[in-house]
């Protein structure tokens, strides 16, 4: 297949009905077929933007299901959206793909166009560009959105005596790892989750939304919570402490018996894709609020202490990791 012809066929025409969304018109000038693509940014905003390479084998798993890879692939980059407080407006998306490979066959490309605009159109994001070459099988996603300058949620926001906080279970992503790679076996039901959480992870929007006005910093998780959390120690120029006994494990996790192991996976695994904010004292009753009426789902692991760097604490003693999170190189 050509490669115009592949752009059109799976990329171009499949958001033909997105397009007439009252979204994609009023911010898309000018879509997939030019030059550059030509983008009305809302007033009063600001842009965010962020891009992600998803490199087969080291991201994701070659062989795995193509739509699988398409939705991994753009639901972690809106994770990041999510955590800057924005809202998901545009993505542009590079394909590399080996020549007379598989993956340039109609039946994957297929796969890979459906997994990618169902993710699309759940979370109202458009394509507006891309590039495709051939080349070691890579994936590259750059996730535009809009945020309030007011509101952006940094990471050089947190305050000593803040809350940390973390939405729903951590560890779930190193678990799934270990199931989808090293064999690990659990029942049907708990590795069936695993996967989901692997390839399906949930960008955090929602949640966000609420939690816009009140944490003072945030990020997602991807590498880990204690290296994460780091990097919110670093920009706001504090410490943390973790409670190691209140980390959130899935009934999955709970399911291995081993709970070090999950605590584990929770300090220094990684691809969470959970939110990690922090929470000034004082608005800690309206987070409460939000959590007893189930409007989000978050849990208090640790205080913002002064000084630097994270430490984890069970039981009033130091509590030692084994690695230091997932890092590239
Ligand atoms: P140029 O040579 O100007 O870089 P290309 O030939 O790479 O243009 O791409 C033609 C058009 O198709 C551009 O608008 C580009 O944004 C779009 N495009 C290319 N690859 C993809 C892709 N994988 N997904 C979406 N749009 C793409
Ligand atoms: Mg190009």
């Amino acid at each position: 297949m050509r490669e115009f012809e592949l752009i059109r066929k799976f990329f171009q025409h499949e958001q033909a009905d997105l397009l007439l969304e009252e979204k994609a018109q009023a911010s898309v000038v000018l879509g997939i077929g030019d030059d550059c693509a030509l983008l009305q940014i809302p007033t009063s905003k600001q842009l965010a933007i962020s891009v992600d390479t998803l490199v087969a084998d080291v991201h994701f798993p070659a062989d795995a299901k193509p739509d699988d890879i398409a939705e991994r692939a753009l639901r972690t980059n809106l994770s990041d959206l999510a955590a800057m407080g924005a809202e998901p407006l545009w993505f542009t998306l590079a394909l590399t793909l080996p020549k007379n490979s598989e993956y340039l066959s109609e039946e994957w490309l297929r796969g890979f166009s459906r997994g990618l605009f169902r993710t699309a159109n759940q979370y109202e994001i458009v394509l507006v560009g891309g590039d495709t070459t051939s080349g070691p099988f890579s994936i590259t996603i750059q996730a535009m959105g809009a945020v309030d300058s007011q509101y952006a949620l940094r990471r050089d926001g947190a305050s000593v005596g803040d809350f940390i906080c973390v939405t729903n279970y951590l560890g779930d992503g190193a678990a799934a790892l270990a199931v989808i790679q090293n064999g690990l076996q659990l029942d049907e039901t708990h590795e069936h989750y695993l996967r989901e959480r692997f390839y399906r992870p949930t960008p955090r929007l929602a949640e966000v939304n609420l939690l816009r006005s009140i944490a003072s910093s945030a990020l997602d998780i991807s590498d880990g919570l204690v290296a994460d959390l780091n990097h919110i120690c670093e920009a706001s120029d504090v410490g943390a402490v973790i409670d190691v006994e209140n980390l959130p494990l899935s009934p999955a996790l709970l399911a291995l018996n081993d709970v070090h192991q999950a605590r584990t996976w929770v300090l220094s695994g990684g691809d969470d894709y959970e939110l990690c904010f922090t929470v000034p004292p004082e608005k800690m009753p309206e987070l409460a609020m939000l959590i007893a009426q189930e409007k989000i789902n978050a849990t208090v692991v640790g205080e913002i202490i002064s000084g630097s760097g994270v430490r984890c604490e069970l039981d009033g003693e130091t509590y030692e990791l084994d690695s230091l999170g997932y890092q590239h190189f």
